[in-house]
């Protein structure tokens, strides 16, 4: 049975996915990328976690009568769905390294709106990103459903950074009538920007058209150069040595509290897998 609210927070959760892979995929260290938003809309949170290299896995939070209200509203889609709020990017390198988070406002938009406004802030570099998803029903296996998520993201890195300048953010207390900064977009990337701005949803998701091809329908001009393909798969990074150290490092009372039937049960939020302690093995008492 298909139900209709799973499969819009389905779409959103994946693409967001898409999004962290696209965004984790061009980190140049080990470690661990997290996509996370904070939102008043149906869909309140959706932690995607990217670990180099490739491995990806979410969990979303929501409210099942408010998406089903959207649903029927015919107002599910987009940005619609989270609301407002914002969306933080983490970048995680290990215990003794500092995170960094960048943080960018939801505001209804889409989450290629978001990405934008990300790379306009924080990193400064001029980037434009297309996403898509789509639930594609096969015959011949009882109806059921398999999704298709595709995207692209190109960014601008001359050789010379002068080129990839960008305008200043309006500084809000300049005095009135002051002409906002303008700085004349580099020809290359008014071009690369226009051409990605043509790519349909199909030709994300289409699975006869290569990611080659597409690079090279819109790129055979200036020239593309391909790079191996990387694989990326669902997989979660829980153990049950985790979540023992986890359940450890809580006070002796939320031990205690947790106990059920003579045991302590740990459900992963990302992956549905149980972890089951007897009381004693995580120091709390029955
Ligand atoms: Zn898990």
């Amino acid at each position: 049975m298909r139900v209709p609210t799973a499969v819009s927070v389905a779409k959103s959760a994946i693409l967001l996915v898409v999004l962290t892979v696209l965004l984790g995929s061009t980190l140049k260290f080990e470690g661990r990328f997290i996509l996370q938003t904070q939102s008043d809309g149906p869909v309140r949170m959706l932690v995607i976690d990217y670990t180099t290299p490739g491995k990806v896995r979410a969990c979303a939070r929501f409210d099942k009568a408010r998406v089903a209200a959207a649903v029927a509203d015919d107002t599910a889609d987009g940005g619609a769905l989270l609301g407002k709020g914002h969306l933080a990017m983490t970048i995680d390198q290990g215990p003794d390294t500092s995170r960094y988070q960048g943080l960018v406002a939801l505001d209804g938009g889409t989450l290629e709106d978001a990405a934008h406004e990300y790379f306009h802030r924080s990193e400064q570099i001029p980037t434009r990103v297309r996403l898509a998803v789509a639930e594609e029903l096969r015959a011949g296996e009882g109806g059921a459903s398999h999704w298709r998520a595709g995207g692209i993201m190109l960014q601008f890195l001359p050789k010379s950074p002068e080129r990839a300048r960008v305008a200043d953010l309006h500084p809000g207390d300049a005095p009135e009538g002051t002409a906002p900064h303008a700085v004349k977009e580099d020809e290359a990337w008014v071009e690369g920007r226009a051409l990605v701005s043509t790519v349909e949803d199909l030709e994300l998701i289409d699975p006869a058209l290569s990611s080659e091809r597409l690079v090279y329908r819109l790129f055979h001009e200036p020239g593309v150069r391909v790079f191996r393909a990387s694989e990326i798969r669902a997989e979660c990074s829980c153990s049950r040595d985790n979540v023992e150290a986890m359940l450890k490092s809580f006070s002796q009372d939320d031990r205690d509290h947790m106990v059920e039937n003579d045991k302590i049960s740990v459900t992963c939020e990302f992956c549905s897998a149980t972890y089951v302690f007897a009381p004693g093995e995580v120091g709390a008492k029955v």
